[in-house]
């Protein structure tokens, strides 16, 4: 693997989203992945490495950042640009905003109309107890009818389902993640409950925790992050399974740099992708991009994927340096 194929594992510096860490995942590869590659040296296809890494339990994220830059590599070495050799039907992916807890009305709004002067096709809100059906009103009243949803990220619990029958009157995409970051059962009570579509986020490991959550009725949309579900090829497996159940989905993200976007991007290009997608333009998080060009949004909210082999967007490794922490260094062979 060259310097400039890329891949990202996006993960945090605690277990906040999940369990995996920066530690963890520097401990999976130099204690587990490097010495099962250095055993199986010939990996022709990303396929080849998913099936020689199946024996490590769990941490996808860790998986995903080496899954994705097989991934690049072998769509450069195939002349063709990711989102094509995937299976991609559109050049172009739509974009939405999230926005965090703000806990003011005013900012909120500011925050708001800036996104949508900015092009973005859809608004998320991160919402918690006390910061709900509050500000979700006041946007209606302010934006009227925009394409607007609400992520949770788990803060509720069962017994506040009457926030979201209220919530229900407000016309909204989609509420994300109401309840615990493992439950599918009381997802699928609420459900029954109210006809917004829950999409499940967190929830969703992998195609297993999608197919029990069809099956109990626990969602309507899936949140589909390639490196939350171990990589792109769990993430076709759960968009051709969800396709055949009428259950569209999306891609979310983890504040990936321009690299992990790149796989983003191409995985939003897939035919089952029916809303916009919370990838946003480089800028929005990073001052400093260390891809070039960055990733930018047009004026009405759509990214254009590159028609360049790989990813499409060129690793800069002397940006790379400029923000490395620690390196770890192995050879195969
Ligand atoms: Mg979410």
């Amino acid at each position: 693997m060259g310097l400039l194929d890329g891949g990202e594992a996006p993960v945090d510096d605690g277990p906040w989203y999940s369990y995996e860490t920066v530690n963890t995942t520097l401990h999976i590869y130099k204690d587990f992945i490097v010495p099962l590659l250095k055993n199986n040296p010939i990996i022709e296809n990303p396929m080849d490495f998913i099936k020689i890494v199946s024996k490590i339990r769990g941490h996808p994220m860790a998986k995903a950042g080496i899954e994705f830059a097989l991934w690049d590599l072998y769509a450069k070495r195939h002349k063709q640009p990711l989102y094509r050799l995937l299976g991609g039907v559109r050049d172009y992916v739509e974009s939405g905003v999230s926005i965090g807890i703000i806990g003011d009305y005013d900012r909120l709004i500011k925050a708001i109309s800036h996104y949508l002067d900015e092009g973005y096709r859809r608004v998320k809100i991160k919402i918690k107890p006390g910061w709900d059906i509050g500000p979700v009103k006041r946007i209606r009243k302010e934006f009227g009818d925009i394409p607007l949803q609400v992520d949770a990220n788990a803060a509720y619990e069962l017994r506040d389902k009457h926030i979201f029958i209220e919530l229900d009157k407000y016309g909204l995409l989609m509420i994300e993640q109401p309840f615990h970051y493992e439950d599918l059962y009381e997802h699928s009570i609420l459900q029954k409950l109210i006809k917004t579509p829950i999409c499940l986020d967190e929830s969703i490991k992998s195609i297993y925790d999608a197919m029990a959550a069809i099956a109990l009725g626990s969602l309507k949309v899936i949140n589909v992050k390639p490196a939350r579900v171990g990589g792109l090829l769990e993430t076709i497996t759960i968009h051709d399974y969800a396709l055949k159940h009428n259950i569209p989905i999306w891609i979310g993200g983890m504040l990936e740099t321009g690299i992990g976007r790149g796989f983003q991007v191409a995985a939003a290009t897939l035919p089952n992708v029916k809303y916009p997608n919370d990838i946003s333009a480089s800028k929005r998080y990073y001052e400093e991009e260390i891809v070039e060009p960055p990733w930018e949004i047009t004026s009405d909210g759509i990214i254009r994927v590159p028609n360049k082999p790989g990813i499409g967007v060129e690793v800069l490794e002397d940006r790379v340096e400029k923000y490395t922490v620690k390196k770890l260094s192995f050879k195969i062979q």
